[in-house]
């Protein structure tokens, strides 16, 4: 069974111990057509990494509970992995250019291996930093944080409400509403952004990059769950030929094909068209 092995930026923390080594199967075929079909919201992504982990250090058997627990850096980082093993190391974008007068496409290559490079040295559980109202600890985003971030009304603010889960204490409080949030001061808020923005670890999913017609610069950003999706997308008419080659050979059915990661379903078919030519001769 082909694994894959990857060092987490963050990790999960079990007691004092920060757990890393994720070790993951590559999506089946079922999953491939599934994430081609639309971008999967932040629930279905951790179903489906919960479905491919097979442990993260010594945690084996993570639900998706837990999974919709992990950090959004790590979430982000897995996502990535999983893609590379399936489609390789380089990623392509085009973006255009931002200048009315050129709109030259800009073309930016990343490696995920560069772009998903871990620290060494395990993150805190929890940041702290000081304020004028007392020191205040927050924690990083996770799924679930996106998820009822998706999941929230479209007049709410998504901001504070974010914020107001993260903020695990101030001063005395170890709680605090959105509302609450919105009204401390800047001297509070402005300090513990910055402690967060320091304290966040996972892939490099954003940069700028210079159009080689006109010189001026253009922001690129990866979202790791829509870049999947849209390379996926326009694969499940030759996941069905796949099937229909194999089942027609092997007489497997179509649910055990689809439980094949590609790389599996590909060489069965490399070895079919290989007997098919011996024969011919
Ligand atoms: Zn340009």
């Amino acid at each position: 069974m082909q694994t894959i092995q990857t060092t987490l930026p963050r990790g999960i923390y079990s007691g004092s111990t920060c757990h890393r080594v994720a070790v993951l199967r590559p999506l089946t075929g079922r999953q491939e057509v599934e994430i081609g079909a639309c971008v999967p919201d932040p629930r279905a992504v951790s179903r489906i990494l919960a479905d491919r982990l097979i442990r993260v250090g010594g945690l084996e058997a993570l639900s998706a509970r837990r999974v919709l627990l992990m950090s959004r850096g790590d979430r982000a980082h897995l996502l990535l992995t999983l893609r590379a093993s399936m489609l390789g190391d380089v990623l392509r974008l085009t973006v255009a250019c931002p200048n009315p007068a050129c709109c030259a496409p800009i073309p930016v290559v990343l490696s995920i291996q560069a772009v998903c490079a871990s620290p060494p040295v395990a993150a805190p559980r929890q940041l702290s930093v000081s304020t004028p109202m007392g020191e205040v600890r927050i924690r990083v985003p996770t799924g679930e944080d996106d998820a009822i971030i998706a999941e929230a009304d479209a007049d709410a603010d998504v901001d504070a409400l974010l914020w107001s889960r993260l903020l695990q204490q101030l001063g005395e409080r170890s709680e605090l509403s959105p509302d609450e949030w919105r009204r401390l001061p800047a001297s509070v808020r402005v300090p513990v952004a910055l402690r967060l923005a320091r304290g966040l670890r996972g892939p490099m999913l954003s940069g700028r990059a210079q159009c080689a017609a006109c010189t001026a610069w253009r922001e690129w950003r990866v979202e790791p769950a829509a870049l999947l999706s849209a390379e996926l997308h326009g694969g499940a008419a030759r996941i069905v030929d796949e099937i229909h080659a194999l089942a027609w050979h092997y007489h497997w059915s179509e649910e055990s094909i689809l439980d094949l990661p590609r790389q599996r379903r590909w060489r069965y078919l490399a070895l079919l068209s290989q007997a098919m030519c011996e024969e011919k001769r």
